[in-house]
């Protein structure tokens, strides 16, 4: 009844330079465009800016039929579909933003044979009547981009990906090609198995941005180290900010800019046209600081982002990496930074604990808390520990803070025993439990209304720890909670043992710890000139 689109280049390299300008391929990218217009399946692992579009979007070119792209960012649909409009492809979305009229003028040009690449929502291909219409035309290639987003035990699970795997009995002999920017071994599989993928062809991609330089500092006052850390990088430096609530990400931004820095917040509860106006202007004017939770950056492709850096503790090392994978795209030196302390281990512990997924969701954003924790806490290199995360295996690097300064690091077992027989002791005789501050002034020996009020001046551990600063201190409960040796419990996070504690006041287990050292930023190497 319909006729497929026809076939628009003669060849991938043909479609390369008419399209997109490039005089080459890059990469992986050219065995990938061979496998899929040869109509194999692909699974594709690539970096952030490792130009995975051109993977897929060729072959649809070059094949008969319509590519079909399905894509999580419906916000970002418009803008791709627009610049691939504007190269002479034509593109088309489907959305819930659209009015029926829209969509309708959308199907006929696809079963028409008019479109050679059609974008959709994957919860659009959970029910029948999108899929009937896919099947009066003639499809080139099916592209599940964002993949990682169909493990369940991933960062990003979306259930509707779950149905994606049944395209393979829809659409026998159209090939798919799976791809996304972050996924450990176990994401790997999981794609495979479920988008049915058993005899694709495998393209994973080094991880490594060798371009972004990793730091990670202990906390103590993260406005004042942020801004001493801007003001250490080039004049005129792009960057990205990250904070988790959109309270932070206004306080924050408006505390830059009191100090001189051309810094804007940009969060999901600030007006479209203001978002739209502030995140143009990150795009088109030099030296803009944009203050943001983590929706923005998606799919947003500004090259010269010299820095990100975090006020707040990633959930994950998998955003972790995404987010600071927007710095460097040009290949340029950038710095990801972030300043991380005891609140943040205590805050999001405490959110997991009262979360209320169940036990098995409980467990799974532990862990993934645990892995970012011993990025952070790390003594060795920031890389291989974020590489080897992701399945891949390297050397020490040369190009993070480790690295560069390495850390000092101290027997920290008499410290922590110290700390865990006083809550031990508070538990025991009275029957009681303390977050942080009140421990720390325990241990230091304060002289204080409330140690007396609560006869803490009594216990025999009572200023046994005023060989440490409180700064230490707060260092030491930091690790111990990072470690597991600590664990933080209830609406306050007050501090209890672990199953793991015994060890530790047992003389059992080591305790090494790093030593903290604050506001080390050094400058990023001179650009090439
Ligand atoms: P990803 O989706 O993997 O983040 P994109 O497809 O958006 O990456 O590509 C990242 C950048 O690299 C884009 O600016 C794109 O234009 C550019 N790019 C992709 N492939 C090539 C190539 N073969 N030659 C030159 N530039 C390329
Ligand atoms: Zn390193």
């Amino acid at each position: 009844p319909s006729r497929p689109t026809p076939s628009r280049f003669p060849s991938a390299v043909d479609a390369l330079r008419t399209v997109y300008g490039f005089e080459s391929f890059r990469g992986d990218q050219e065995a990938i465009v061979e496998q899929v217009i040869a109509g194999g399946d692909a699974v594709v692992l690539m970096p952030t800016g490792g130009g995975k579009s051109v993977c897929y979007q060729i072959p649809a070119l070059v094949r008969e039929g319509t590519g079909l792209v399905v894509s999580p960012l419906i916000a970002l649909m418009h803008d791709q579909v627009d610049a691939l409009r504007a190269n002479g492809v034509r593109a088309a979305y489907l959305n819930s933003t659209q009015s029926p009229e829209e969509r309708g003028a959308v199907e006929r040009a696809y079963v028409a044979g008019e479109l050679d690449l059609l974008y959709v929502a994957p919860e659009r291909l959970n029910g029948e009547q999108t899929l009937r219409m896919l099947e009066r035309g003639a499809l080139s290639v099916i592209a599940i981009d964002e993949a990682h987003c169909v493990s369940q035990w991933g960062h990003d699970f979306r259930p509707d990906y779950l149905a994606l795997g049944s395209l393979a009995d829809r659409f026998p002999g159209v090939p798919r090609v799976a791809l996304t920017a972050t996924a450990t071994r176990e994401t790997h599989r999981e794609i495979t198995e479920r988008l049915r993928l058993p005899d694709a062809k495998h393209f994973v991609a080094s991880f490594d941005r060798p371009n972004i330089r990793y730091r990670i500092e202990p906390k103590t006052d993260a406005r004042k180290q942020l801004l001493q850390f801007i003001r250490s990088q080039p004049e005129g430096s792009a960057g990205i900010v990250y904070a988790l609530s959109r309270k932070s990400v206004e306080q924050v931004a408006s505390f830059l800019a009191q100090q001189g820095i051309d810094a804007i917040p940009y969060h999901a509860g600030l007006d479209a046209r203001v978002r739209a106006a502030h995140q143009s202007r990150f795009l088109r004017d030099d030296g803009v600081v944009v203050v943001a939770t983590i929706a923005f950056g998606m799919g947003i492709d500004k090259p010269d982002v010299r820095f990100v850096a975090h006020v707040d503790l990633p959930k994950s090392v998998e955003g972790y990496y995404q987010e600071t994978g927007r710095a460097g795209r040009d290949g340029e030196p950038s710095v990801a930074w972030m300043a991380y302390g005891l609140g943040d281990v205590v805050q999001q512990r405490r959110m997991i604990q009262q979360g209320d997924g169940g036990r098995a969701i409980q467990q799974r954003q532990s862990q993934h808390l645990d892995a970012m924790l011993a990025l952070c806490e790390t003594v060795s290199c920031r890389r291989q520990n974020l590489l080897g995360y992701f399945g891949q295996e390297s050397g020490p690097c040369g190009n993070c803070d480790t690295c560069l300064e390495p850390p000092e690091v101290w027997d920290g077992q008499i410290a922590a025993q110290k700390l865990l027989s006083t809550v031990v002791r508070l538990k025991r005789e009275r029957n009681q439990s303390f977050g942080a501050g009140h421990l720390i002034d325990i241990l230091r020996g304060a002289s204080s209304e409330r140690m007396r009020k609560f006869q803490h001046d009594q216990l025999s551990t009572f200023g046994i720890g005023q060989d440490l600063s409180e700064q230490d201190w707060r260092s030491v409960i930091r690790q111990l909670l990072a470690q597991g040796l600590l664990a933080a419990e209830g609406e306050y996070g007050t501090l209890a043992l672990s199953a793991a504690s015994t060890g530790v006041l047992r003389g059992e287990t080591p305790v090494p710890l790093r030593k903290d050292v604050i506001g080390r930023v050094a400058r990023v190497p001179q650009r090439k000139a």
